[in-house]
């Protein structure tokens, strides 16, 4: 049975990812997970659009000349406004249930470097999506919301959000950001690490989408110990000859392909370490750095963070839906956890 409380509100929490989107409604839970991209159709100038979300994933790297599919948040802010309020409004009216009488309050989370002007045009966004009223909540907040972590203590958090775009490693204690840094590091650039690596040493060229599902499949961020690993058959274009090949490629290519962009990962972790206050980096080292995001289901990518920084390393459960599932606790819990949320600005 539904409550009066859920039939009257349809409050939204959302996390809009440069890879994913998610929205959480109050009560409800997560309703919505989608690809943050847009497919347009172009005509004399005119855009319209074509597809959002699921469908206009599969048309990226297939569309024809008058057909453009857009990631509108891609670099880890928003690369295109225009775009990305259409996504954001599609995405809402998607699940805002049309028999509610109250218009929705909306929490969103945004990264913790978000400029002011972003963040306006943000909340904009979402008001003239027909919101009564925006929040925002810092993304690190929200990711370790999500993933458990007691961060009300007064004891250092490290959280480290792997996304599509960036990685966000930030220190948390007693409800509020200690320190946090944002690296443009993640599965994109890991996406196009498999590709030049492919480029460089088969002379195959593989498109995004073969690369995130080579990653996805068998991707892994140590050498596996035989040297080897398992294989995977992929097809691509020789360069030698411009015509379509099939071949293989093993778990250490891989491995080899990502060995970057996951030095580039603990780098930033020993970086955030060095950058905490003495006592707040001793909880870090007593009670570990708990993984977040999509890139933190690489494979091995935990052990490798482990062997390279020495710190005890875990993977949150349900890694990808971390930010969504803490910034919708924060609007079921609105009381307890006002202060992270930002209403006005
Ligand atoms: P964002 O918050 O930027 O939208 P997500 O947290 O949703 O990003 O993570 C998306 C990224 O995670 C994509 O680059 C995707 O390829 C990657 N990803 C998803 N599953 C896996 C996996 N099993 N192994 C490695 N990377 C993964
Ligand atoms: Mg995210």
């Amino acid at each position: 049975m539904l409550g009066l409380g859920s039939l009257f509100s349809s409050d939204m929490a959302i996390d809009l990812g440069t890879a994913n989107t998610l929205v959480y409604v109050k009560g409800r839970g997560i309703v919505l997970s989608e690809p943050s991209v847009v497919a347009y159709h172009v005509k004399d100038g005119v855009k319209k659009v074509l597809a959002v979300g699921e469908d206009a994933k599969l048309m990226l790297g297939r569309t024809p000349g008058s057909i453009e599919a857009i990631r509108p948040m891609r670099e880890g802010v928003i690369a295109d406004f225009d775009v990305a309020e259409e996504m954001i409004k599609y995405f809402i009216r998607k699940v805002h249930r049309r028999n509610t009488f109250s218009k929705p309050k909306i929490i969103v989370c945004v990264p913790h470097g978000a400029t002011p002007v972003e963040k306006r045009a943000i909340r904009q966004s979402v008001l003239s999506a027909g919101a009564r009223r925006a929040g925002l909540i810092a993304e690190p907040i929200a990711a370790a919301i999500g993933a458990g972590m007691p961060i009300t203590d007064p004891t250092g958090n490290m959280v480290v959000d792997i996304g599509g775009g960036t990685t966000e490693v930030a220190v948390l204690s007693l409800g509020d950001i200690v320190y946090a840094r944002s690296v443009r590091v993640g599965g994109d650039r890991m996406d196009e690490a498999i590709i030049s690596y492919l480029r460089r040493q088969q002379n195959l060229l593989v498109g995004e989408s073969t690369a995130e599902r080579i990653k996805t499949t068998i991707g892994t961020a140590r050498m596996p110990d035989d040297g080897r690993g398992q294989t995977m058959q992929i097809r691509g274009r020789d360069l030698l000859n411009g015509v379509p090949k099939e071949t293989e490629i093993t778990q250490a290519q891989v491995a080899e392909a990502l060995a970057e962009p996951v030095q580039q990962i603990c780098e930033a972790v020993m970086t955030a370490l060095e950058a905490t206050p003495p006592d707040l980096a001793a909880d870090i080292v007593d009670r570990g750095v708990m993984l977040t995001g999509g890139g933190a289901l690489l494979g091995e990518l935990d052990l490798a963070l482990r062997e390279q920084t020495g710190l005890a390393i875990s993977v949150a459960d349900e890694s990808l839906n971390c930010v969504a599932l803490g910034t919708g606790k924060a609007l079921e819990y609105e009381k307890q956890l006002r202060h992270v949320i930002d209403y006005d600005s």
